[in-house]
């Protein structure tokens, strides 16, 4: 199902408002996108995914950005509201302002964007990923889920605004930023320390997560994600004296590990809920029949019924939305084919439920570990290992407004 591919790409904790039916924007005295205005936003879209943004001597956001940028100055922007700016020449984000009709006592809104996409290998492809493909109604390309279709939205949301003559009551600001998916923190972090009197707003809204998911084109549900699961990175690590695979000794780093990691298999976070992913699922009760709904029902009850959160849980995208989740993403150990292994080492990737610490889960991984030769170390988005994880926790979700 579309609905929960796509929902498997967020780690975020989502809330959702049922569409009743297709929203009329007539009656909202919105006047619908015309053929020109479409052709332009499928023609930005494209031009962004046939761009290499990643974070790899082949890949640019600074093309990217200064696409986009051509782009408002053409259209007549002016250019103290179009600025382009980053600490890394090959990493420029874009700050657009589209003014209000008055200077305005209310802050500006944010729309915040990230330019950047992951690394894609052509051999991991049926298509080139950086050739826009439209094929049986799908369109193929990095990026076009994460979040370069978002990009595309609302630099031609910003174009048509402003070529309409639309005056805002209070400044709306787009940012196309970079370094969401990897990178050393050039996008909204610098643009926070450096030039927040560009990107200060009331309101922030990122497209990067939520939005409306369709059945068969018709929009059923509008997601809006309210907090995020904190990402943690943990180093497993036996050691051992080694020595000759003639003469194999009966401890085993390799051994130790692989069983620390059947622990890990095994094991299983509680279940949890917050008020939002409680009306998430609320919500998600009325759209579902027969033995889901039946199990959505019952895990909302009081004490929820864990049986069906465990049949509900083999949906991934369920499963997340339930609880912390920790699970070996690298493996590496030993050094030649003749020589007892030294070390044997595992990456575990963690997302945290809010309301917990990574110290904390890296706490409870050492006890679902039980072996103290082992270590548990924290490794930072940055790569530095260190003894100990951060105390940080996500905030905790406000009530659903
Ligand atoms: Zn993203």
């Amino acid at each position: 199902m579309l609905f929960n591919a796509l929902r498997a790409f967020s780690i975020a904790l989502i809330c959702s408002f049922a569409l009743s039916a297709p929203a009329s924007v007539a009656q909202a005295g919105i006047v619908p996108a015309s053929r020109a205005d479409r052709a332009e936003a499928r023609d930005i879209f494209k031009q962004l995914i046939e761009i290499n943004t990643t974070d790899t001597p082949q890949g640019s956001v600074t093309a990217g950005t200064e696409a986009m940028e051509k782009r408002f100055l053409d259209a007549g922007f002016p250019r103290e509201d179009v600025n382009l700016l980053g600490p890394d020449p090959r990493k420029q984000n874009l700050v657009v302002r589209l003014r209000a009709s008055a200077p305005s006592s209310q802050k500006p809104v944010l729309f915040l964007c990230h330019v950047d996409v992951v690394q894609a290998l052509r051999s991991d492809w049926h298509t080139d990923p950086f050739q826009f493909i439209e094929k049986g109604g799908y369109f193929y390309g990095r990026g076009t889920q994460d979040m370069k279709d978002s990009d595309a939205a609302l630099v031609a949301t910003f174009l048509r605004l402003h070529r309409e003559g639309y005056k805002p009551k209070r400044d709306l600001i787009l940012a196309l930023t970079a370094d969401e998916e990897g990178g050393k923190f050039n996008g909204p972090q610098w643009l926070l320390e450096h030039h927040r009197e560009l990107v200060d707003a009331a309101y922030v809204i990122n497209p990067d997560s939520g939005g409306v998911e369709l059945d068969h084109n018709r929009p059923v549900v509008a997601d809006v994600e309210a907090t995020e699961k904190v990402y943690a990175d943990f180093q497993v690590t036996a050691t051992n004296p080694g020595g000759h695979s003639s003469r194999p000794r009966p401890d085993n780093a390799i051994y130790e590990l692989v069983t620390a990691l059947g622990k890990l298999q095994a094991f299983t976070f509680p279940f949890e809920m917050n008020p939002i992913t409680r009306t998430y699922f609320e919500n998600l009760a009325k759209q579902e029949t027969g033995q889901m709904a039946d199990d959505i029902h019952a895990i909302l009850a009081t004490p929820p019924d864990q049986g069906a959160a465990a049949r509900l849980s083999v949906e991934p995208s369920f499963n997340s939305n339930f609880r912390t989740t920790c699970v070996p993403t690298r493996l590496s150990g030993g050094h030649a084919n003749n020589a007892l292994p030294q070390t044997a080492q595992a990456n575990i990737n963690c997302r945290i439920f809010p309301g917990h610490s990574p110290e904390e889960i890296r706490r409870q991984l050492i006890g679902v570990i039980g072996n103290t030769k082992l270590s548990v170390r924290y490794v930072s988005d940055a790569g530095q290992v260190s003894e100990t994880a951060p105390d940080r926790k996500a905030i905790v979700a406000p009530e659903p407004i």
